[in-house]
């Protein structure tokens, strides 16, 4: 993975949501959901982004896709700046980068049948004549676990699982270079979520893809990442690889994450790291480190200063004042 090429590098980014208030409705203050975060994603990697609810993943990802506009920062696709390119031109590579939600219901429109479903990107991009379309939708449809016959159905005709899988063969037909999966896996029963992170995987290898997987989930996590970056109030916290991560983790919020995951093991003790209080609130959020109201390690520094997102081992990010 390390001599992969970078496909996305993300800077330095920033989605602020203004508050309006009073009679004139002026901006009273921001919702900052994303407040600078960076990274690089190579090839075929698979970076995840976790955290709890509130923490700003998902608006991160929304925003590198520009569903959202951004309110600073950078974000470089195969070395092209895609803030630079005007919203026309924009909407031509949509293909290049694809989103895939939880709740694939939503997505999929209801009065379309599978086959429609599959062969409206290829058409909406030009990618093929209709008859082309037709057959590369005969063929991804085999390749998520279906099969032709499941081409004249409805949504509401499947599970959730297989619902899916669907919105997988929708993203994967165009071929985009990245794929977003925005908790795709969350409200799935474990045995269908480990079905559908097999066929990520496989399909991953097949069409050479590149994943942000978005999830609290940090068991799910482990199995598909490569790297894994923790997000707290819209700042990371800490980044690394995925097995130093889990056997090393420095940051007081990524310990305490780590710590409430049930252990398999029999012989292992882990001691629970039980958080005080809740993610406070992103349009009023503490002085100094976002974590600190929580952290059991806090001092007088955490209050004044935000820690500097630093690399304090090979690849290894953290943001803590314990590591300056
Ligand atoms: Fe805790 Fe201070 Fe580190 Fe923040 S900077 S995580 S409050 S020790």
């Amino acid at each position: 993975m390390s001599n992969q090429p970078v496909v996305l590098e993300v800077k330095n980014l920033k989605k602020h949501f203004p508050i309006k208030g009073g009679v004139f409705k002026t901006t009273q203050g921001y919702v900052k959901a994303v407040d600078g975060i960076s990274f690089s994603i190579k090839e075929n990697e698979t970076f995840s982004i976790v955290g709890e609810s509130g923490c700003g993943k998902s608006t991160a990802g929304r925003t590198i896709l520009r569903l959202l506009e951004p309110t600073d920062g950078e974000v470089w696709l195969n070395g092209e700046n895609l803030y630079h390119i005007d919203k026309r031109e924009f909407r031509k590579r949509r293909k290049d980068f694809q989103l895939i939600f939880q709740d694939p219901y939503s997505s999929l429109n209801p009065r379309m049948n599978v086959k429609e479903l599959l062969i409206e990107p290829l058409l909406t991009h030009k990618l093929c004549t209709k008859s082309e379309a037709t057959e590369k939708a005969k063929e991804m449809i085999e390749k998520v676990g279906l099969s032709e016959k499941h081409l004249a159905r409805y949504p509401h005709e499947f599970s959730g699982g297989q619902r899916q899988r669907i919105s997988i063969a929708r993203a994967l037909i165009v071929h985009p270079k990245l794929v977003i999966l925005d908790e795709a896996v969350s409200a799935l029963d474990v045995s269908v979520q480990s079905q559908i992170l097999n066929l990520l995987i496989d399909l991953q290898e097949e069409f050479d893809l590149t994943y942000i997987f978005i999830s609290h989930d940090l068991n799910v996590v482990k199995h598909l990442s490569d790297r894994v970056g923790v997000m707290y109030l819209g700042q990371m916290m800490e980044m690394a690889e995925t097995d130093e991560l889990y056997s090393n983790p420095l940051h007081p919020y990524t310990q305490a994450l780590l710590s409430a995951i049930p252990s398999l093991s029999t012989t292992e003790k882990k001691e629970r790291i039980i958080l005080k209080g809740d993610v406070p609130d992103p349009s009023n959020p503490p002085t100094g480190c976002p974590f600190r109201l929580r952290c059991p390690h806090a001092h007088d520094r955490c209050v004044t200063d935000n820690p500097v997102f630093q690399e304090v081992g090979e690849d290894h990010w953290v943001a803590c004042h314990l590591y300056d």
